[in-house]
């Protein structure tokens, strides 16, 4: 693996012909492969929905590719300045320029998408890639080492497949940037690795992603698109919603919401195709083992209970706040409701606690929505909706704190991936020798000037 690093290393960045024309041959072997990407990604996990692979890894990934093609001869131009008047009339610019060689770790919910949106920003900016996708969902991974061959040279992208040995020689290699995609504990580990070589790291973690409801929001209206978000990759979502926050008196109200949405949109959960598996029985068993110690009267389970690698859609009312459930990310199919006494009180409970990925309010006050972009700290804010700002090419997604640092997306991604170099360039006309030593009283009079 470092060989290869090595190797990669003394090459020069790719130019701006073979980037473009890297990403135009990767959206048709994309499209190509679209069957196939899909049936591998629901072969590691039992099954997955066609459609929300359709939506979440084929579509996503192609958005982003034609976005950034659409995009690219703006961003990698120089962008100039005149200097500060002090200096003028010499220039400023900013150069991005291809940091070298990229590593991309991803993990296994998304495991397609999660290299490739990555890969994306990485090739436009002129680097060389290196992958290690999720030893989790292995089909899927071999999968992707045969279709970057497609397209790549192995000395432009080259895959590392492997298990968490791997994984830890890999995030200690010195890359000249890394991009973590998983979890916040994984990720200190990322960054304990990355620091013997002082790599730069965009680390893109999860965490608890709280939902606020106002209390005069239509609770259906809510409910609707809470179960989408919810019940998506059955809860397998780095942005899935947490847990909601809501006024104690309306929770009878909301669960009946809740309950009637899920079995609106998944009818019988177990033999629905819409309904995606958990990934694996150590996740199942994980997710099972967060219900323990809960009192059976507080938990609703929707539908028949789970069999084989299914878990039912699963509502915790009011668990106790020290349970392991609203202390550690869920990632699955089970959402607590948790009472508050009003919008502060729940506010309040947001910003006690790591500072989330997202954070969605559902309200159609103005003064509420304002209040609560400038009172609380999250890797984004979403209003009256769940998961599609995920999909927006001109919001740079990222965490703070806990769920993660840096961000990309669109142009976001293309800077992350760059070195935005600083260049002066020294005018012919130069009044820098009125600054310096030795100080006349003719040039004690100019700094003056200049002072003023
Ligand atoms: P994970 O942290 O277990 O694994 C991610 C990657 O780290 C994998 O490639 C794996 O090989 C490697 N890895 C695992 N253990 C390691 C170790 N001890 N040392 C070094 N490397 C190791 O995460 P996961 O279970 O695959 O994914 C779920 C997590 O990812 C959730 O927390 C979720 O919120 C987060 N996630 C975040 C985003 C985001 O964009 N912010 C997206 C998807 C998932």
């Amino acid at each position: 693996m470092n060989k290869q690093l090595k190797s990669m290393q003394s090459l020069p960045p790719l130019s701006f012909a073979t980037r473009v024309k890297h990403l135009k041959q990767l959206a048709v072997v994309i499209k190509k492969n679209q069957d196939k990407i899909i049936a591998a990604i629901s072969q590691d996990f039992s099954h997955r929905c066609t459609e929300e692979s359709l939506l979440a890894e084929i579509m996503v990934c192609l958005d982003e590719i034609n976005h950034t093609l659409k995009h690219i001869k703006q961003w990698v131009r120089a962008k100039t300045w005149h200097a500060d008047w002090k200096f003028y009339p010499s220039k400023c610019s900013v150069t991005p320029q291809a940091k070298g060689v990229v590593g991309v770790m991803a993990p296994w919910n998304y495991p397609f998408n999660l290299v490739i949106e990555p890969l994306v920003a990485a090739i436009a900016a002129g680097n060389r890639v290196m992958i290690k996708p999720s030893e989790v969902t292995e089909h899927t991974a071999a999968l992707i080492k045969d279709l970057m061959a497609e397209v790549f040279s192995p000395d432009e992208v080259y895959v590392v497949l492997g298990d968490v040995g791997v994984a830890n020689q890999f995030s200690s290699m010195p890359l000249d940037h890394l991009l973590f995609t998983g979890s916040s504990e994984v990720g200190k580990i990322i960054m304990r690795n990355a620091s013997e070589h002082l790599t730069p790291l965009t680390l893109e973690l999860g965490g608890k992603s709280p939902v606020l409801i106002d209390n005069n929001y239509a609770l259906e209206k809510a409910a609707k698109s809470i179960v989408k978000g919810k019940w998506f990759n059955a809860g397998q979502t780095c942005l899935a919603p947490d847990y909601i926050l809501i006024e104690k008196d309306r929770i009878a109200a909301l669960l009946d919401c809740l309950k009637q949405e899920v079995a609106k949109t998944y009818p019988d959960p177990n033999n629905n195709l819409d309904y995606s598996c958990i990934v694996n029985p150590q996740h199942q068993q994980r997710l099972q083992d967060l219900l323990k110690d809960i009192p059976a009267a507080n938990i609703h389970t929707i539908g028949t209970p789970g069999q084989g690698q299914k878990l039912s859609p699963t509502l915790v009312v009011d668990p106790p706040l020290t349970h392991p459930i609203m202390e550690s990310e869920i990632f699955g199919p089970i959402l607590p409701i948790v009472s508050c006494d009003d919008l502060a009180a729940g506010i309040q409970f947001i910003n006690q606690r790591d500072k989330p990925l997202t954070l969605y309010l559902f309200s159609n006050d103005h003064k509420i929505i304002q209040t609560v972009r400038e009172t609380t700290q999250s890797g984004s804010l979403a209003v009256n909706e769940t998961l599609v700002h995920f999909a927006q090419r001109n919001l740079p997604f990222g965490g703070i704190g806990n769920s993660g640092m840096g961000s990309y997306h669109g142009y976001q991604g293309f800077v992350t991936m760059s070195h935005m170099k600083s260049v002066y360039y020294q005018s012919k006309i130069n009044f820098n020798d009125m600054v310096r030593a030795p100080f006349t009283s003719i040039k004690r009079t100019f700094i003056s000037f200049l002072n003023r």
